[in-house]
């Protein structure tokens, strides 16, 4: 079957629900068993609000054929997957890899929480590819990878990574939410255990927050445990958004995909631009290995701006009246944030010509949003870009 059918009719059991074609939100805690013998052997199919409900499961077997995994845990957030899936794997006095271009958060969970729990971090280079066999030790349990870079867009070469990982006893762990697993099907890749912020695309409207753990069959049992060991349980009513968003995400992501790449070609153009990372153009240093393995690109992507001044970008910003600043993305709306990682990198340096921004693209028209932000530009002029 194909993706788009899968979508549609992944997790969904309408006559389990009396016709209605969606699995409604079950809430509760308390799951009542018939008798004594029952309770004691636990063999229901539900058996305490923690572990599960129709409305969870329904996302997590849907998620599973979507990403083409064994089994998936839903979590609170996205941050929260991050961290159930690398605790699953680590244990202390064990090694963990990461690359340079992980987003933030999770370098900060590394740095406190994993630090002081014995768990050792090396940042390593985006862009290294097999060479990640020289920085693997007896100890590294987990090379975490994600692809684009949060932020900067660097690509990395996943396939590639996994094997070395392997051979050498590593699992591979993904943040994989840029492209979701309908433009990078992870465990196809060689990825172990694969992580979706469901707060961006699969919401798509900015109204939930949602992770997912994805794992291959060797992962599983372990994630599984991991999670049932925190209760890190999703809330009802995102699960039901969640599988909400399911049903037109390819949809969205295909539109997002299009608003996407004519906004960064149409900013590649702008005098004021000194370059656009976005791995699918052609002029992105990613460019080959985006169109070897992804089979799309989504509506996130960044801009290096000639040298101006912070308050010249400032100007620019404060009088969008369609992009809106604030964090996150995958919304229907356009977002913007000015960012620099130069305080926070330390396997490589992070110093571009001029002040980053990053677009989350959403779905206004696109003539709209480039008029807003040549307005932008115009004011970004005035102020005194150099
Ligand atoms: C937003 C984001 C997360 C975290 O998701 P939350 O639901 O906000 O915790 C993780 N990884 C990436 C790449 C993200 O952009």
């Amino acid at each position: 079957m194909g993706k788009r059918t899968r979508l549609v009719h992944a997790g969904r059991h309408p006559f389990e629900n009396f016709g209605f074609v969606n699995t409604p939100i079950y809430r509760g805690s308390t799951v009542l068993s018939p008798d004594m013998e029952s309770l004691y052997a636990r063999k229901a199919r539900f058996i305490y609000g923690t572990k599960g409900t129709p409305t969870t499961e329904a996302l997590e077997n849907a998620w599973s054929e979507i990403a083409g995994a064994a089994g998936t845990v839903l979590t609170p957030s996205g941050l929260s997957a991050i961290t159930v899936a690398i605790l699953s794997v680590v244990k202390s006095g064990d090694h963990i890899l990461v690359t340079d271009s992980v987003y933030r958060p999770t370098r900060n969970f590394c740095d406190t929480v994993l630090a002081r729990l014995g768990v050792e971090t090396t940042y390593y280079d985006p862009l290294v590819g097999a060479s990640i066999a020289e920085l693997i030790r007896p100890q590294t349990r987990v090379v975490f990878v994600e692809a684009p870079g949060s932020q900067s867009f660097e690509m990395q070469d996943v396939p590639a990574i996994s094997e070395v990982a392997h051979a050498r006893g590593a699992c591979v762990i993904m943040d994989n939410t840029w492209a979701t697993p309908l433009f990078f099907p992870p465990h196809e890749r060689g990825v172990d255990l694969a992580i979706e912020a469901g707060t961006k695309y699969l919401s798509g409207h900015s109204d939930l927050l949602l992770g997912m753990v994805s794992a291959n069959a060797d992962h599983w049992q372990r994630l599984r445990d991991t999670f049932d060991a925190f209760a890190m349980c999703a809330g009802a009513e995102d699960v039901f958004l969640g599988l909400r968003g399911l049903r037109t995400m390819e949809l969205r992501l295909r539109e997002a995909e299009r608003q996407g790449l004519a906004l960064a070609t149409w900013l590649a153009t702008r005098p004021e631009v000194s370059r656009v990372l976005h791995p699918a153009l052609a002029s992105d240093p990613g460019h080959a290995i985006w169109q070897r393995d992804f089979l799309g690109s989504s509506g996130l992507f960044s801009v290096i701006l000639k040298a101006a001044s912070r308050a010249a970008v400032g100007a620019m910003l404060d009088g969008l009246e369609l992009f809106g600043l604030g964090y996150s993305w995958g919304g229907y709306e356009s977002l913007v944030i000015p960012f620099d990682c130069r305080t926070y990198r330390s396997a490589t340096r992070w110093d571009p010509e001029g002040p980053a921004l990053r677009f989350s693209v959403g779905l206004e028209d696109i003539e709209d949003l480039k008029a807003d932000l040549d307005r932008g530009f115009a004011r970004l002029r005035a102020a005194g870009a150099s």
